[in-house]
């Protein structure tokens, strides 16, 4: 397995199995590589003939500096973890490979960027999209690996490749999670013993609201109150939001009627976690 540093370098790497006929799968990470990163590489390794892992802390989608700068950085290590999950190559580039003078073109999201995480990040979507289609552009994938724990951005993605006739197969992976519920997150290693200890409450409101989904509720003010309920137990979460949103275009729903994501986000001291949870009435 080898490791790029430069858009060049990636590009011929690629175009070689290309010209062979074979599958280029593409995993955007931002590195601190856990067990929700080894299962998209892991599903891309099984399906495609290489898989290309990228590890780039993507400065223009954070929103605070200081959040960017202490965001974990552990290369050697996701290396290792790259090559045990059956990566390729891992194509890691600088700042300055990736941004070699100010950016004046980006992609700019819709309506679906507008809810839940939107408001209180604001242009972290349109850097994400942006940072996306520079690698889509770099690789030229055929599929591309991401997580439904971030269920907002794969639905961004999702859209700016629909909108923009992007020749590359979108795969959402499910959320890996700890045995106690807790969804994996290279942000979770900043979590305080007792923050850590609250934190898969998250997951137990998101349940709560799921079975009322399951038990047949309909009205999103009822689903969004069970899992208010079960948060406000937990006196160190902190509630950013709690919607009920249609699955493709992230708006919120007062009634369900088809395939929807119930998604939270919450600070525990000073950690901003977010999770959510798929229903899709039968
Ligand atoms: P990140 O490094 O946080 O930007 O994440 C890179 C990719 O891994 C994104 O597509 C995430 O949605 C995905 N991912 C992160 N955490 C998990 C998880 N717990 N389960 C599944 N996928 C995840």
């Amino acid at each position: 397995m080898r490791v790029i540093e430069t858009i060049g370098g990636v590009r011929e790497a690629v175009r070689a199995a290309r010209r062979e006929g074979g599958t280029v799968g593409l995993v955007p990470t931002m590195g601190a590589l856990h067990a929700g990163h080894v299962s998209l590489i892991a599903r891309s390794a099984a399906e495609c003939s290489v898989t290309v892992v990228s590890i780039f802390v993507n400065p223009i989608q954070f929103t605070q500096a200081e959040d960017f700068e202490r965001y974990p950085r552990t290369l050697e290590g996701d290396v290792v973890e790259c090559r045990r999950a059956g990566a390729s190559l891992v194509f890691a580039p600088s700042n300055q490979e990736m941004y070699p003078r100010p950016l004046t073109t980006f992609i700019e999201p819709g309506p679906v960027a507008e809810g839940l995480c939107g408001p209180f990040r604001p242009g972290h979507f349109r850097g994400v999209a942006t940072v996306v289609a520079k690698l889509f552009h770099a690789v030229e994938p055929g599929r591309a690996y991401f997580g439904e724990k971030d269920a907002q951005q794969l639905a961004v993605i999702q859209t700016m490749v629909s909108d923009l006739n992007m020749a590359v197969e979108i795969v959402p992976v499910a959320t890996v999670r700890e045995a106690d519920g807790l969804a994996m997150s290279s942000r979770n290693q900043r979590l305080g013993a007792a923050e850590r200890k609250a934190a898969p409450v998250l997951y137990t409101g998101l349940q709560a609201a799921l079975a009322r989904l399951e038990a047949g509720e309909r009205e999103a003010r009822v689903v969004r109150e069970a899992a208010q309920e079960a948060l406000a137990r937990e006196p160190l979460v902190r509630l950013e939001y709690l919607d009920v949103v249609d699955a493709g275009t992230m708006q919120p729903v007062e009634r369900v009627t088809g395939p929807v994501r119930v998604a939270v986000a919450a600070w525990l001291g000073g950690v901003r976690l977010i999770d959510n949870v798929r229903f899709e009435a039968r």
